[in-house]
């Protein structure tokens, strides 16, 4: 696992806001899982949100980022990180990397994060935000995340960060034996939903933990109004 260097966080200015808001947001709501609630403690998410947003970066709230997307709520990446039920030493794929701070609290999760998005500028910005605060075991690739990631198969965890209104095919054969899949489904009409899938003797079990709101999965696999040509 990788971190951020604590000689940099001395004299946080924002180090006060992000203990509230994991003890308010997260604590006090259903996030009991401690490694959860260390790892989003020491993620910086000032670092994540445009300059002028930086204020906000502590309230329990998404934040447009760049290309008209959102950096996910505190309380819905504590959530999905506690659904996939990390130990450390897993192999994970995110779907959605966004502004990299997913990606980052994954970071402290688990042993290695492959992290695709489908809009290079975002790719790139991450990448370079993922690199200059040392979260040297997140991997970041441009494409289409319904594909998965076959280069990288199998994971022990997926966590997918935008809704489709079905779960993509590739994901079950990039899946270990035992491995989770975290996924919002639905459709803006009909409400989303976060399921949960667990890889069983080549038969994957559903769970739905509850509702949620989320920008659409886009691609081949993905939202149909938004399938490319
Ligand atoms: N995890 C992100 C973060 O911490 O900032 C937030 C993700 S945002 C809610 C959803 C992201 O999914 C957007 O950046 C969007 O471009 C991306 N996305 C949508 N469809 C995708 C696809 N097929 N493959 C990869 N990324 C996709």
């Amino acid at each position: 696992m990788s971190s951020h260097s604590e000689s940099s966080l001395n004299d946080d200015p924002f180090e006060n806001a992000r203990q509230t808001m994991v003890e308010k947001h997260l604590r006090q709501r259903d996030i009991h899982d401690p490694r959860v609630l260390a790892a989003i403690k020491c993620i910086p998410r000032e670092q994540f949100v445009p300059p002028g947003s930086q204020r906000f970066a502590y309230n329990d709230c998404a934040l447009p980022i760049d290309c008209h997307q959102t950096i996910s709520q505190p309380y819905t990446v504590a959530f999905m990180c506690a659904a996939a039920q990390l130990t450390g030493d897993e192999r994970v794929l995110e779907i959605g990397t966004g502004s990299g701070y997913g990606a980052a609290v994954l970071s402290q999760l688990a042993r290695e994060v492959h992290t695709v998005e489908r809009i290079p500028e975002l790719a790139e910005e991450a990448t370079g935000r993922l690199q200059r605060l040392c979260y040297d075991n997140v991997h970041v690739y441009t494409d289409d995340g319904t594909l998965g990631l076959a280069q990288a198969a199998p994971f022990d965890a997926i966590i997918v960060t935008a809704a489709a209104e079905r779960l993509p095919e590739p994901y079950q054969q990039q899946l270990n034996e035992g491995g989770r899949i975290i996924i919002p489904l639905g459709s803006e009409t009909t409400g989303q939903r976060m399921y949960r899938f667990t890889l069983h003797n080549g038969k994957l079990t559903e769970e739905n933990l509850g509702a949620f709101v989320f920008v659409p999965l886009i691609g081949k696999f993905g939202h149909p109004s938004d399938r490319p040509e």
